[in-house]
C-alpha cells in the first residue's frame, strides 16, 4: 500500500488529490475565474492557487483520514502550463517534501490525464483524444511512449474558445466552453463559410478564429457558438478516426477540459459507432485539471523507482508528452 498526495495547479484550477494505490481518497478543487471578456493572467492565477492551496491540503488530509506523516510520496506538475502558477505550486510540493522527509515525484500533467482516463474507464489501450485549454492531441501508445499522432499546428480548442468568448463578451463562469456549449444549443444558422483547416493528422484554429474576429458583429452569439462548435469538434473527430484507423484502435478515450462537452462526446461517438469502436469519457471530476490525476502518476512513477532529487523538480512551461518513458506500461 503507498499513499500519494498530488498538486495540479498549472492553469487556472488548483487541485489537491490524495490516491492510495487506485483508491481515490480525496480530490478537491478551486478555480479562478476572471470576468468576462478576461482571460487569465499567470500573476493572478498564481496568486490565486497560493490563496487556496494550504485549505485544500487540509481539506483532502481531512477527507482521508491522514496526517501529512503517513502520506508516503508528494507529486506535482511539472509542466505543461503556465510558468508561474507552476513554480508557485512547485514549491508548495518541494517545501512539504522537504519539512516531512518525503520523496517527490514530478509529473507531466498530459500524461496524468491519459493515465487518470485509463483509470476511470477501465479502457485498456485505446486512442487518446485530449483537447483542453492548453492542449489538442492525439495520442496512442507506442513503445513505452504516448505517442502523438496528431495535434494543433497553433492553439488548443480550449484556448480558441476562451478566445471566442471573450470576443462575444461570454462569461467565464463556471467556464467559457460550458457557456458557449449552452448558447450553441439555442444556435439556429449555420454560418456555412467558415474555414475548416485539417492538414493530415493535424488541425489548425487560428485562421477560423481570425475570421470569427472580423464577422462576429454580423451574426447572433448563439449562431456563432453553433458553427464554431460544428466546425472545430468535426475537425477534431476527423483527425480522431484517422488516427484510429492508423493504428487500428477500436477505443477511444477523451481526456481534458474540452473533453466535457456534450457536443463533442455526440459526435466522436457516432464516428466510433460507425467503425465498431467504444468511446470511453468522463465528467468534470476527473475531465478537468484535478489533483488525483498527478497523485495518480506519481504513485506509478514511485513504484517503477523512478526518483527525482530536489535539481530534478524545476518546471517547466513546455514538456511534451510523448517525452515521457513510460515504464509502467507494457
Ligand atoms: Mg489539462
Amino acid at each position: 500500500m503507498m499513499i500519494c498526495l498530488g498538486i495540479e495547479g498549472s492553469a487556472n484550477k488548483v487541485g489537491v488529490g490524495i490516491m492510495k494505490n487506485e483508491k481515490l481518497l480525496s480530490n478537491v478543487r478551486k478555480t479562478f475565474v476572471p470576468a468576462a471578456g478576461c482571460g487569465f493572467e499567470p500573476t493572478e492565477t498564481a496568486q490565486h492557487h497560493r490563496t487556496h492551496i494550504i485549505s485544500l491540503i487540509k481539506q483532502a488530509l481531512l477527507d482521508s483520514s491522514l496526517s501529512l506523516g503517513e502520506v508516503d510520496v508528494i507529486a506535482f506538475t511539472k509542466g505543461p502550463g503556465m510558468a508561474v502558477p507552476l513554480i508557485s505550486m512547485s514549491i508548495v510540493a518541494r517545501t512539504i517534501a522537504l519539512l516531512w522527509n518525503k520523496p517527490l515525484s514530478a509529473v507531466n500533467h498530459c500524461v496524468a490525464h491519459i493515465e487518470m482516463g485509463r483509470l476511470i474507464t477501465r479502457a485498456d489501450n485505446p486512442v487518446v483524444l485530449y483537447a483542453s485549454g492548453g492542449n489538442t492531441q492525439v495520442i496512442a501508445y507506442c513503445n513505452k511512449r504516448y505517442t502523438i499522432f496528431g495535434e494543433t499546428l497553433d492553439i488548443a480548442v480550449g484556448n480558441f474558445l476562451d478566445r471566442v468568448a471573450r470576443l462575444l463578451n461570454i462569461s467565464n463562469d463556471p467556464s467559457p466552453g460550458y457557456n458557449i456549449e449552452q448558447m450553441a444549443s439555442r444556435g439556429t444558422n449555420f454560418i456555412s463559410d467558415l474555414p475548416y483547416n485539417v492538414k493530415g493528422m493535424d488541425i489548425s484554429l487560428s485562421g477560423l478564429l481570425a475570421k470569427i474576429e472580423a464577422i462576429h458583429s454580423h451574426h447572433k452569439t448563439e449562431d456563432i457558438c453553433y458553427s464554431v462548435q460544428e466546425v472545430v469538434f468535426s475537425m477534431m473527430t476527423e483527425i480522431t478516426e484517422r488516427v484510429m484507423s492508423h493504428v487500428d484502435s477500436q477505443e477511444l478515450l477523451l481526456v481534458g477540459g474540452v473533453g466535457c462537452n456534450i457536443r463533442l462526446q455526440k459526435m466522436l461517438n457516432d464516428m466510433c459507432i460507425q467503425r465498431n469502436a467504444k468511446t470511453f469519457s468522463m465528467d468534470d471530476r476527473f475531465c478537468i485539471d484535478n489533483g488525483a490525476m498527478i497523485a495518480h502518476v506519481g504513485l506509478l512513477q514511485q513504484k517503477e523507482g523512478i526518483e527525482f532529487n530536489l535539481k530534478d523538480t524545476a518546471v517547466t512551461q513546455r514538456f511534451r508528452t510523448d517525452s515521457v518513458f513510460i515504464k509502467w506500461r507494457y
